[in-house]
């Protein structure tokens, strides 16, 4: 029996992984058709050997993407396909724009180094890999050498000076950033992540609120913080015997969304982050709605989109319009996902053009982003 949703109203997610996020009935077609080794032979199979029930490391949690990444990475047929179910995927959930977030040189198989996971090389280089995907983002590296099974090139936790180039151009070329930091790492992440790579949003964030200064001054600058309750739970990102760090921004009204991050791993959809702090936290409908927005508002969207999504919103939500804009009838949401999922509208600035010029390309139109970290 399907179990009625915790907040069965359109909903906006900002923090998903897209190699986190892939149907394990198209990995094993990809790893049959490409004569690539799985580690199962059905997709029930894959998805319990995949998958996690209970916490484990971050390194045993990382070392996932290694069974199954091979089938899909270095291929662009199943890179788009994986682009595309992610788009239907989400509309199922009743999501109603999400920025999914991927890093394209480790789906390259050429002029890569190192190839992340031993993908034969042909001619899927990382700049023309970027083109792929629906989605519209840029990754950079993870700051953990421990993870992606050490191959990471950066060094210590912290804000590496190897990043600082990149987000220093994103900063003079007007793109917008997130970074993920404090999640296991502290909260002097944190205060590097928004004062050395000028993040605008954080990924997890959740040890923010051990520095109750930063805390505060976050808080009085609307920094929005991506929070994934179950990924925390199952990565041990949150300890189950304290308070959870959601439970304090819900509790201070601070700006935060509830997201997936690898819903493949986490054996999860969006419903279930609902559930758990619905069931476990004493989240509220209203609770819900207000998160909602505030994610609408932290989004990377332009402003006139921004607005229209604001204003589905307040129209699903039954709350009076921000503006005096137009109304949206539900018909329009599905088309209104897909629209906004494959997007790539502005123009290529120069920062782009070394990183991903595809992503520029105008008929697909999309507002470039630039993500730290991996997952
Ligand atoms: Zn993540």
């Amino acid at each position: 029996m399907t179990q009625t949703p915790a907040f069965d109203k359109p909903k906006v997610e900002l923090h998903v992984h897209l190699d986190g996020a892939i149907k394990p009935e198209t990995i094993l077609y990809y790893g049959r058709k490409r004569g690539i080794a799985l580690p199962a032979s059905t997709a029930k199979e894959l998805q319990d050997f995949i998958g996690m029930d209970k916490p484990l490391s971050l390194p045993g949690f990382l070392a996932k993407f290694d069974y199954y990444m091979p089938a899909i990475a270095g291929c662009r047929e199943a890179i788009k396909r994986i682009a595309y179910e992610f788009v239907e995927m989400k509309a199922k959930e009743g999501v109603v724009y999400v920025e999914v977030r991927y890093s394209p040189h480790l789906l390259a198989n050429s002029k890569v180094e190192p190839i992340s996971w031993h993908q034969a090389e042909t001619r899927l280089p990382y700049l023309e890999g970027a083109s792929l995907t629906v989605g519209m983002v840029q990754a950079a590296e993870t700051q953990d050498p421990k993870r992606r099974g050490g191959r990471a090139r950066w060094g210590p936790p912290g804000p590496p000076m190897t990043w600082l180039l990149p987000f220093q151009e994103a900063v003079r070329s007007n793109i917008h950033r997130t970074v993920h930091a404090g999640e296991v790492g502290s909260a002097e992440v944190v205060r590097a992540a928004v004062d050395t790579l000028k993040a605008q949003r954080l990924g997890h964030g959740y040890h923010t609120v051990e520095d109750e200064a930063l805390y505060k001054r976050l808080r009085q600058e609307n920094m929005h913080f991506e929070v994934c309750p179950w990924s925390s739970y199952l990565t041990g990102a949150w300890k189950p015997d304290t308070q959870h760090a959601v439970v304090r921004f819900k509790n201070d009204r601070a700006n935060y969304s509830l997201n997936t991050d690898d819903p493949l791993i986490f054996k999860s959809t969006l419903d279930t982050d609902y559930q758990m702090t619905k069931r476990d936290m004493g989240f509220t409908e209203e609770e819900f709605k207000r998160l909602n927005i505030n994610a609408a508002k932290s989004s990377f969207l332009p402003e006139g989109e921004k607005r229209e999504l604001l204003d589905l919103l307040y129209h699903a939500y039954g709350m009076p319009p921000s503006a005096a804009a137009g109304t949206f009838p539900s018909e329009l949401l599905g088309a209104r996902l897909a629209r906004l999922s494959v997007g790539l509208r502005a123009r290529c600035p120069p920062f782009l053009s070394w990183v991903a010029p595809r992503m520029c390309d105008d008929s697909l139109g999309t507002s470039p982003w630039l993500v730290a970290a991996s997952h």
